[in-house]
């Protein structure tokens, strides 16, 4: 049967783009259908604009250093609208870019909603479409838990198009972006309150990471309650919400933020209509080539709830375009350390496993930790201390993870990213020479053995 397309592409996200791209470049004929935005949440309400918010952020702490260094600035003003539309023109410039790509590379760009008629038929604004193969990548959305005055919470979507700055923030859950934008309301000048359920955030993170970063935010007046839920939220006369949490406690704030996690987007997707299977999670099963249970569609990024970051989602795409179309050149994804950073104020960085981790993987574990008040900060009164550490297997001497809280972290965690991977002992680290003066240098000079 001749088919319109030899791929159909549902969601310009990450990874929808990529494998579009790609596939184009490798020379199949390939569309790609976009409901909402080009480039998908990590260009428009995600990774690029949540970036920029804490780089608007981190501006603070310069400020307050600045006196060290000899510096005296007038009173400094923050105008979150100018922030705002700055940011909206920079993501605007992205967008034109990812339809520039698109279309250069002789992709088929259809705009609308798309919905699965059959295994290999997609509807878009009530005109049906053919193809060999189709690629779901249609990402995730945020979840708010069902509690009464949900409604009244804001989450990321509508985080970045607030039209001030709100005063009194409450924010709630313990993962990354929860994390995040505490630090960003919090460096923008909000009274900031972050709530999370258990006994300490960033559940899978390194317990010298989650400790040390609750200090350290704590040092800067970040209001951190654990073990502590909202029961129901509702609107006072003035405008400001009040939550009660579930130990009758009650909070007043203007602002409301959920960060509790993303479902996957799958609204009006049409899978009745094919043999696509979710998985007990809730998101799409593929088997390790990204296959449903339709052989064929395929699917990737978040919508399969692996590993839910950017650079995941751009290999899974470019793996999939070329075991379609350029299979000489297919390599698996590889999911093994995986470096990614929390861009908290300050920021995490880490690769390869935690020292938990490492010890239930059954590992006789050597620790290197170091703690110590950046050289940058020595003019200054800031307190804060630089984590790093380093987990090494005892018998091979190979390094298991290397995890970071500290300035430019995520810089520094992506070279070690590749020493993990190149499977790089503590010797090796050892025997590197050091950048100096840097933070960065303490991993490969850090000699005794913390535990
Ligand atoms: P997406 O990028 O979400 O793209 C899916 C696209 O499909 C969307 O454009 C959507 O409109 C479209 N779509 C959905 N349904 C349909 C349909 N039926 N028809 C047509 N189009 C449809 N990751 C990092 O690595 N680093 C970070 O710093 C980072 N920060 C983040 C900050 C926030 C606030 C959030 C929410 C996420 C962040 N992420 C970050 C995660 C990252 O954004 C995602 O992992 C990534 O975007 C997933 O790519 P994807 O291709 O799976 O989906
Ligand atoms: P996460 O899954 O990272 O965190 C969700 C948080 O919400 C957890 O602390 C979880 O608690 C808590 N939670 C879940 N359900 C409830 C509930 N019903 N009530 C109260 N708390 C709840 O999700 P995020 O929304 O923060 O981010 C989604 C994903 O996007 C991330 O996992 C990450 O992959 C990606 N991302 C990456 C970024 C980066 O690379 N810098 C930045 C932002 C997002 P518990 O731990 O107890 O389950």
């Amino acid at each position: 049967m001749a088919y319109d397309f030899d791929l159909f592409v549902i969601g310009a996200g990450s990874g929808g783009v990529r494998a579009a791209r790609f596939a184009a470049g490798f020379g199949a004929k390939v569309a790609v259908a976009e409901s909402r935005y080009l480039g998908g949440t990590c260009v428009n309400v995600g990774c690029v604009p949540k970036k920029l918010l804490v780089y608007g952020a981190h501006v603070a702490d310069e400020l307050e250093q600045a006196a060290g260094f000899g510096w005296t600035l007038e009173e400094g003003h923050f105008d979150w609208g100018t922030l705002i539309a700055n940011k909206n023109r920079e993501i605007e410039r992205l967008n034109a870019i990812y339809r520039n790509l698109l279309v250069n590379s002789g992709v088929t760009l259809l705009q609308g909603h798309a919905r699965l008629t059959g295994a290999n038929e997609v509807e878009v604004e009530g005109q049906r479409y053919t193809a060999k193969q189709i690629l779901i990548a249609t990402g995730g959305w945020p979840q708010v838990p069902d509690i009464p005055g949900k409604e009244l919470a804001i989450t990321s979507n509508e985080a970045f198009y607030l039209k001030d700055l709100p005063r009194r923030v409450l924010v709630v859950g313990g993962g990354y972006i929860a994390v995040e934008f505490a630090g960003i309301f919090q460096g923008l000048g909000a009274d900031t309150t972050l709530l999370y359920r258990g006994d300490l955030f960033l559940r899978g993170f390194d317990g010298s990471v989650r400790t040390h970063l609750k200090e350290e935010l704590e040092k800067r007046g970040l209001n951190l309650q654990f073990n502590a839920d909202i029961q129901r939220i509702d609107k006072l006369e003035d405008g400001s919400l009040k939550a009660t949490l579930k130990d009758g406690s009650e909070l007043v704030a203007d602002c409301v933020f959920y960060a509790t996690g993303r479902r996957p987007m799958l609204d009006n997707l049409g899978l009745e209509n094919t043999g696509v299977e979710l998985d007990a999670r809730g998101y799409i099963r593929v088997d390790a080539q990204y296959q449903t249970t339709a052989p064929s569609i395929l699917a990737i990024g978040d919508v399969i709830g692996r590993v839910q970051l950017t650079p995941v989602a751009l290999a899974e795409g470019m793996a999939v375009a070329r075991r379609l179309f350029k299979p000489e050149q297919y390599r698996p994804v590889d999911y093994q350390n995986i470096p990614t950073a929390v861009f908290s104020q300050p920021p995490i960085g880490t690769v390869g496993l935690t020292e938990e981790q490492a010890l239930e993987a059954g590992h006789k574990v050597q620790v290197f930790e170091s703690r110590f008040r950046a050289m940058k900060l020595t003019l200054t009164d800031i307190q804060e201390k630089t984590l790093m550490k380093l987990v090494v297997d005892a018998d091979t001497d190979k390094v298991l993870g290397c995890h970071m809280v500290g300035p430019d972290a995520g810089e520094i965690i992506q070279g070690l990213g590749i020493a993990l991977k190149a499977g790089a002992t503590k010797q090796q680290f050892d025997e590197t020479i050091g950048v100096h003066p840097t933070a960065a240098e303490e991993f490969v000079t850090m000699r005794t053995v913390t535990r």
